[in-house]
This record gives C-alpha cells, structure tokens and sequence, in this order.
C-alpha cells in the first residue's frame, strides 16, 4: 500500500475549539492561550490494490486560488480528487469532517469534495452530531450525508469490501470508530483521536477533551501492545512529527 499523509499544517486549539495556524519555529506557544495543544491537521490517502482511499477530511480550508486545501493536497501527489473510490470517517468533529462537502461560491450549493467515492460514516456518530451541533461539529459541512446515494452509514462493527474493518470505539466521541486496511500482507491501523499522536500510545495519560478520557488511555495501550505484535502501521492524525510509524 502507498500511504500519503496530506497534512494541512499545525494548529494551536483551546477551550474556544477555534483552530489557529501554528508555524513551527516561527511562532511561540507560550505566547497562546494557556491549556492550548498543537496539533497537526494530517488526513491520509491510501492507495491500495483495490481503491484509492482518504481517510478523514481536514479543516476545510481553501487557498488563495479557493482549492480545498484537501484536494491540493492530493494534486500535488499526483492523485485526482475524482479518481478517490471511498472516503472513512473516523467521526464529525470539524477538523476531520471539513472537507466532507465544498461549497461552490457562485452556485451557492454544496457538493461533495470527492463525487465519484463512497462515503462510510457511522450512523449514530451523524445523529449525534446532527443534534449536538455546536462549537465542535459544524453540521453545514457535513448535513448532505443523511440521504445521499453514495453514502454507507455503518452501524457497529464490520468489514468494507472483505480487506477494511471497521470498529466502534466511542471514547473521543460517543460513537467514534477506528480503521484496519489489511492489503498484500500488509495492515495498516488508523485509531483516528482515540489515538491522535505517537507519544500519546507511550505513555498513560488521560485527556480532558475525550468523552471517556479513561477508555481512550486504555485503547491506545492495548493497540499499542497488539499493533507492535502484528507488526501494524500507525497512521497519527494529529502528529507534528511522525505521520506514519512502523515499528
Ligand atoms: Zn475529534
């Protein structure tokens, strides 16, 4: 498999859940609000033998020229937005969900980022957000997939096309899932932010921010241990530094 991390840049995030643009060794940290994290916005495309995949969507930002930050992201690697077969989404939070949709400024209307992919959203996940709309799930980008033919709304635990698992975890948020892609005797682990950042499967420690701070320590340990064991690959959507580990 080709694993491409289309990271969109570091952020600092505070209580107010506004994303700010961070430039590493540029800008100060101290200088943020106290209790402010950094974080990199890194969703990932994956080229497997039977798909082009993208897991999770990024912020939703655009550039000068007005391209989703997303889509460039995958020109610049050689990869068409429409050749993308199946979008997963580990959850709706904004910085994972914003490049879901695209609004065309002079339609007025939105579309789906990438028209020609499946999308596979759990279905309590888009109920949840749907209801919960506030400072973290920003429902317009992501309304269009209540009834849209081409989206798969999962429901518990199961398999894609027998080569991609899906599980439930809730722990971040209440119905959060994570991802397997085994493929050509490879298998590759995106836990999304159950387990956002490489340092964070190493030591025990639990997150204010999680919805069950407790069962996300206690996943990312036990993924730990058993990913070391079968030799995965971790795909790290907030990690500054390692997109992609291997042990
Ligand atoms: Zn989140």
């Amino acid at each position: 498999m080709k694993i491409i991390p289309l990271g969109e840049g570091a952020f600092t995030v505070d209580k107010t859940k506004q994303f700010v643009p961070f430039k590493v060794g540029q800008d100060d940290l101290q200088q943020r609000p106290v209790g402010s994290l950094l974080v990199e916005i890194q969703p990932f495309a994956i080229i497997t033998s039977k798909d082009i995949l993208v897991i999770d969507t990024g912020l939703g930002f655009t550039n000068e020229d007005g391209v989703l930050q997303i889509h460039q992201n995958l020109l610049n690697n050689g990869i068409s937005p429409l050749d993308v077969t199946k979008v997963l989404m580990s959850h709706l939070h904004k910085d994972h969900s914003g490049g879901i949709t695209k609004k065309d400024t002079v339609l007025q209307q939105r579309f789906f980022s990438f028209p020609n992919a499946t999308y596979y959203v759990n279905k309590d996940e888009l109920a949840f957000a749907l209801d919960k709309a506030n400072t973290s799930y920003k429902t317009e980008d992501f309304e269009m997939l209540r009834n849209a033919e081409q989206v798969v709304l999962t429901e518990g635990d199961g398999m894609i096309d027998d080569y991609i698992r899906y599980e439930v975890t809730g722990a971040h948020s209440p119905f959060h899932q994570v991802f397997w892609i085994k493929d050509e005797g490879e298998t590759v682990f995106f836990g999304g932010d159950v387990a956002p950042q490489l340092q964070q499967m190493k030591s025990r420690f639990i997150a204010k921010y999680d919805f069950d701070g407790k069962k996300c320590m206690e996943l990312r340990q036990q993924w730990w241990e058993q990913g070391q064991k079968e030799n995965w690959i971790f795909l790290f959507y907030h990690d500054i530094k390692t997109p992609v580990f291997h042990f």
